[in-house]
C-alpha cells in the first residue's frame, strides 16, 4: 500500500492568491510558436502581441519586454531620468517600482496614499513643492495603479503639465481596467505592464512598455536589445540591456490577452461574492469600496486582488489572525504591500506620509482572487471565513 493511501484525511490542495490561469488555448499557442521555428527573443508572435497590446490599451506603440520591472526601467530612461534626478512615486507599491528608479541612478521620493491605496494627490503637491524648494532635479512622476484600480490621473495629469514633468504610469497590476472611459496603460507619457505569473494575465514572466511616441518606442526597443546599432558589425554607443520578450512567451501572452475579458469577469464574480459575504460583517470593508460601489460608469477595476480592511476595535480580531487561520486551512492570504518607506533597503529615501499606507499594511489582507478558482475552491475559502467568524463570535460572547 502506498503511504498516502493509509491517510484517512488527505491534505487539501493549497489555494493560492492569484495563480496563472492557463489551459488549452495557451497550450495551442505555445506549440504553434514552437513549431514555427521562431524560438528566439523576437519573431512574428512578438510583433503580433505588440500590435494587440497597443490596440487593447489605446496606444500607438507597445514594446514587449522580459518583465514589468524592465518596462519601468526603460520607461524611465526613455523619459530622460538619470543619475542624480528625483522621481516622485507612491510608497504603497511593490518594490519593483522603486527598484527601477534606483537602476537609473535617480532617487525615489515616496508619497503616501489615500484610503483606496492610490497616491495621495495632496501629498504629491507637498512633495513636489518641498523638493523644488530644495532645488532637487525632479524628472518624472510614477503613479501606481494599485491592485488593479487606475490611479487618479484626472488630478495628476494637470499637475504634471503645470510642473512640466512626464508621467510614467505603473500599470503592472491594472491591465484590463478602465477609468474615465479609457483603458489602464493609456495614461501618462508611457506606461508599464507586467505579465508575471501572479498578475491578471501572464506570459509566465514578461512585461510591456506602452507609449504614443514612436521615437520613444524605438529607443526602448533599441535599449532592450543591447543598444545595438543598425549595422552589420556589432556597434554600440550606449550601455544596453537584454530585456526583450521571447517569441514563445509572446504566443502565450496573445492567448491570455484574448481571454482577458473572460478572466476579468471571473475575478469580478469572486469580488462580488466576497463583497456579499463581508457586507454582513461589521468592521470589515473591501479596499477602495468605502462607498459600497464595486464599479462605476467610467471606473472599472480589473479585480486583480480582492483586499479587505479590518477595524480590530469593531471586529475584536485582527487581519493577521485571519491570515493565520486561512493558512491553517492551506489557503493563501497575505498582508497588502509593506510600504516602501518602511523597507530597510529604501530607508534613506525622503517620504511624505499621512499614516494611511502603514494603516493599510497593518489592517489589510488580500484574499484568493485567481480567475482559475473553481466553485469548490471558492466554497472552501468562504467556509473557512465563516468558520473563523463563528469561532470569533463564540470567543467574544461566551
Ligand atoms: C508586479 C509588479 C511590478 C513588476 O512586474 P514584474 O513583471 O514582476 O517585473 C511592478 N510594479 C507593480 C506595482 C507590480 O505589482
Amino acid at each position: 500500500m502506498r503511504p498516502e493511501a493509509m491517510s484517512c484525511a488527505p491534505a487539501l490542495n493549497r489555494i493560492h492568491l492569484s495563480p496563472p490561469d492557463v489551459g488549452a488555448d495557451e497550450e495551442i499557442a505555445v506549440l504553434r510558436a514552437l513549431r514555427s521555428g521562431w524560438v528566439a527573443p523576437l519573431g512574428p508572435e512578438v510583433d503580433a502581441f505588440e500590435r494587440e497590446l497597443a490596440a487593447a490599451t489605446d496606444r500607438q506603440h507597445a514594446v514587449a519586454l522580459a518583465s514589468g520591472t524592465a518596462a519601468l526601467h526603460l520607461g524611465l530612461l526613455a523619459l530622460g531620468v538619470g543619475p542624480g534626478d528625483v522621481v516622485l512615486t507612491s510608497t504603497m507599491t511593490f518594490a519593483a517600482t522603486v527598484n527601477a528608479i534606483l537602476y537609473t541612478g535617480a532617487r525615489p521620493v515616496l508619497v503616501d496614499c489615500d484610503e483606496s491605496g492610490a497616491i495621495s494627490v495632496d501629498l504629491l503637491v507637498k512633495a513636489y513643492e518641498d523638493r523644488r524648494a530644495q532645488s532637487a532635479s525632479i524628472k518624472a512622476i510614477l503613479p501606481v495603479d494599485l491592485f488593479g484600480k487606475v490611479a487618479d490621473y484626472r488630478s495628476i495629469t494637470p499637475l504634471a503639465e503645470r510642473w512640466d514633468l512626464p508621467v510614467l504610469s505603473d500599470a503592472a497590476e491594472s491591465v484590463g481596467a478602465q477609468r474615465y472611459g479609457r483603458p489602464a496603460g493609456s495614461f501618462g507619457h508611457a506606461a508599464a505592464l507586467s505579465f508575471n505569473g501572479n498578475k491578471v494575465m501572464t506570459t509566465s514572466g514578461g512585461g510591456a512598455l506602452l507609449t504614443d511616441d514612436a521615437a520613444r518606442a524605438d529607443y526602448v526597443r533599441y535599449l532592450a536589445s543591447q543598444a545595438r546599432q543598425q549595422v552589420r558589425h556589432y556597434e554600440h554607443t550606449e550601455v544596453g540591456f537584454n530585456y526583450r520578450l521571447s517569441n514563445l512567451l509572446a504566443a502565450l501572452g496573445r492567448a491570455q490577452l484574448a481571454r482577458l475579458p473572460e478572466m476579468i469577469q471571473r475575478r469580478r464574480a469572486l469580488r462580488l461574492a466576497y463583497r456579499d459575504f463581508f457586507a454582513e460583517v461589521p468592521g470589515v470593508h473591501l479596499l477602495g469600496e468605502a462607498d459600497g460601489q464595486p464599479e462605476q460608469e467610467d471606473h472599472r477595476e480589473n479585480f486583480w486582488l480582492t483586499c479587505v480592511v479590518v477595524d480590530p476595535a469593531q471586529t475584536g480580531w485582527t487581519s493577521s489572525e485571519l491570515v493565520a487561520w486561512l493558512e491553517d486551512a492551506n489557503i493563501e492570504a497575505r498582508p497588502l504591500w509593506k510600504p516602501m518607506h518602511t523597507q530597510p533597503v529604501f530607508a534613506g529615501a525622503p517620504a511624505y506620509l499621512n499614516g494611511t499606507s502603514e494603516f493599510l499594511y497593518h489592517n489589510g489582507l488580500s484574499l484568493p482572487s485567481g480567475s482559475g478558482l473553481d466553485e469548490g475552491g471558492r466554497g472552501r475559502v468562504l467556509s473557512a471565513l465563516s468558520e473563523f467568524l463563528e469561532l470569533q463570535r463564540r470567543r467574544h460572547h461566551g
